[in-house]
């Protein structure tokens, strides 16, 4: 139906020239037009509300995204904050430009010490296969796994990194790495002193017998496959165990400290030098065995080795005894080749010590002999090998002897008479001189019962005690049986006690002389000269006698300095009230020097030698005649 036109809109239409038709036919079209703004209006609500809408759930959706993201960068930072790992990026240099850090553990240290310094190739990849799988990453741009780096401090301190990464491109353009890390440094140092330990000796730091056993297995083999010569030294130091014994085992342990330095520092890189235990220590010379320069080399070892150092405050030189062994020559195995060696080395030691030797045929024989003699040793006191010969001491005022030394002598069935030095360090090493000297103590004893028994009266005999003696519990209690059972009392024995035996421990020392003198054994001070101690220091010691040792009497009276020493000692040993003994008088020039210079007593060939206790007896007072010189008078 249409719709009346309103009278205002009808007015307007005719203003603007419309006529009536015209009119109609808007009229006609009112309804349509109509419906059209209708629609329009409701589609631009529509838009409107559609497009509140959609702000509003943009703005909530931004607002969320917004909070899931700074959760989750919340959540990461805690995460990297919490975990040991750190995140790192590198240039295209391999310098790290980032190393995330947190605040007090390494990782800002790391940062420190890695940020844009250092070029990762600057750092070590430890471990062969590892630093060969690092290499070829970095080269082809390939990502890497668990690769353990060290780094060095400028403090010198070694970090142990542990990184993964990967490489970072933008587009086509390489523009360097990115990755995690640790700090590995604990569990690496940890693992490598459990190497250490399985490896390498823990005193010395050399390689210890296992590791050099089988580095000279891979030696040995690559000289037969390319037909090269080895040279094996086999190093022992001499009387190490007196050292040891004597001035105590950590004094020992630096003294193989030493000794270890000094050996690797006069040996090439390629040479290896280990310590097989105790005081042995091997080198291994590969390529050339020519005589002469082995030889060389050998004496360069005995002088470094002899160089005087300090222990424990003391000035102390050591020595050594090499023996040499060669390959093919004298082993084409470990162990032949390493039996070569040393049975050279005893050769040396049983030529006097300090010198080196090299293997030769006939001394596997000889040192066959040496390993039987410790069992015949061992065997000579129940066998009655052993016996006592009594060298006399004779006093110089009254020309008198007055006092004499056992002196030890081994009845070897085969070799004959032997004297201490050829097996009283061998007593020594193997611990048989803890009953050897029992058995002389008691020996002595027995001795001078029968002289006494027999109508003889003899001076004070004295014994000369060993340092592991010393250093054993009941050496007190030995002394004193040995004294009952032979019904003697105690003025009737003095004890020889060499100076290196007083510094070892001197509070045991101490101990064991006051008891000793507590019990009137009279002591005395055996060698004086050749070890280290003053006379101020024997001071505090109960000795009452100071035996000169012969290396000085060997000079007098031309010898300036022994001459002095001598003066010197006797003078200031007097000034302690302590009477001097001097020994291995051999001249007459001696003697009369000695006299001279008031020494109180003295001991030499030239008066008398060590004799069997049968030629003694013939010196020797009867127990009527004690006031009597003869017989027993010097004939000098
Ligand atoms: P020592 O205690 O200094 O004994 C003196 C050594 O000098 C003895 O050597 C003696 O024979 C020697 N001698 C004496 N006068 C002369 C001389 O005029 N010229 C020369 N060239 N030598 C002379 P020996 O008997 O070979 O003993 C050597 C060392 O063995 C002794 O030195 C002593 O340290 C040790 N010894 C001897 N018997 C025993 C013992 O029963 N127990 C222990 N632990 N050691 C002993
Ligand atoms: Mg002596
Ligand atoms: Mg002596």
């Amino acid at each position: 139906m249409a719709q009346e036109l309103h009278p205002l809109l009808l007015r307007q239409l005719r203003r603007v020239g419309m006529d009536a038709q015209a009119t109609d036919a808007v009229h006609a079209q009112l309804p349509a037009l109509l419906e059209r703004i209708s629609r329009a209006y409701s589609d631009a609500d529509q838009a409107r509300y559609l497009l509140e809408r959609s702000q509003e759930v943009a703005s909530r959706e931004m607002t969320q995204l917004y909070n899931d993201l700074k959760a989750s960068q919340s959540r990461l930072a805690s995460l990297v904050s919490l975990s040991s790992d750190w995140i790192w990026e590198q240039d295209t240099e391999q310098r790290f430009r980032y190393v995330s850090s947190h605040s007090g553990d390494t990782g800002s240290r790391l940062s420190l010490l890695l940020t844009g310094k250092q070029a990762l190739v600057d750092l070590m990849a430890v471990g062969d296969d590892n630093a060969a799988t690092y290499a070829n990453s970095v080269v082809t741009r390939m990502p890497f796994r668990n690769v353990t780096l060290r780094a060095l401090t400028s403090e010198g301190e070694a970090l142990y990194l542990r990184i993964s990464g990967e490489p970072v491109f933008e587009g086509e353009i390489f523009c360097g790495w990115r990755g995690v890390g640790s700090d590995v440094t604990q569990a690496t140092v940890a693992e490598q002193q459990v190497v250490q330990l399985a490896r390498y000796d823990e005193l010395t730091g050399l390689p210890n017998r296992s590791t050099f056993i089988a580095q000279l297995e891979l030696a040995l083999n690559r000289a037969r496959v390319k037909e090269q010569e080895l040279a094996l030294f086999f190093i022992d130091l001499d009387r190490f165990k007196t050292v040891n014994d004597s001035l105590g085992h950590a004094a020992g342990d630096s003294l193989l400290q030493v000794m270890a330095e000094r050996l690797s520092g006069l040996m090439r890189d390629s040479d290896m030098v280990a310590r097989l235990g105790g005081d042995e220590f091997v080198v291994l010379l590969d390529g050339g065995v020519d005589t002469h320069v082995l030889s060389n080399v050998a004496r360069r070892m005995l002088s470094v080795l002899c160089e005087p150092l300090r222990l424990s405050g003391r000035p102390l030189q050591v020595s050594a005894s090499i023996g040499i062994g060669l390959y093919p020559a004298d082993g084409t195995d470990v162990a032949s080749l390493l039996k070569s060696a040393d049975t050279a080395m005893y050769l040396a030691k049983s030529r006097g010590k300090n010198n080196f030797q090299f293997f030769t045929a006939d001394l596997a024989q000889r040192a066959s002999c040496h390993f039987a003699m410790e069992g015949e040793l061992r065997q000579a006191a129940e066998r009655g090998e052993l016996r006592l010969h009594y060298q006399p001491r004779y006093d110089l005022d009254q020309s008198v002897m007055c006092g004499m030394e056992a002196l030890l002598r081994w009845q070897h069935p085969q070799r004959g008479l032997l004297g201490p030095g050829d097996f009283i360090e061998l007593a020594e090493e193997s611990g048989l001189i803890v009953p050897i000297g029992r058995w002389v103590l008691e020996e002595a004893c027995r001795q001078i019962r029968r002289w006494r028994d027999s109508g003889l009266n003899p001076p004070r005999c004295s014994v000369n005690l060993s340092v592991r003696q010393f250093s054993h519990e009941p050496i007190v209690d030995e002394v004193r049986a040995a004294l009952a059972q032979a019904g003697l009392t105690s003025d009737a024995l003095e004890v020889e006690i060499t100076e290196s035996m007083l510094m070892a421990d001197t509070e045991r020392a101490q101990e064991v002389m006051n008891s000793l003198h507590q019990l009137g054994i009279g002591i005395a001070i055996d060698d004086f000269g050749t070890g280290y101690s003053s006379l101020a220091y024997l001071k505090r010691f109960p000795a009452r006698t100071l035996k000169i040792d012969r290396s000085f009497v060997q000079g007098l009276p031309d010898d300036r300095d022994d001459a002095a020493i001598t003066q010197a000692v006797i003078a200031m040993a007097h000034s302690l009230g302590m009477q001097v003994v001097a020994e291995g008088v051999e001249t007459q020039a001696q003697l009369e020097f000695l006299r001279h210079h008031r020494c109180d007593e003295v001991q030499g060939y030239l008066l008398a030698r060590p004799l069997p206790p049968e030629s003694l007896a013939n010196l020797l007072p009867a127990c009527s005649q004690t006031a009597d010189p003869q017989p027993g008078a010097m004939v000098v």
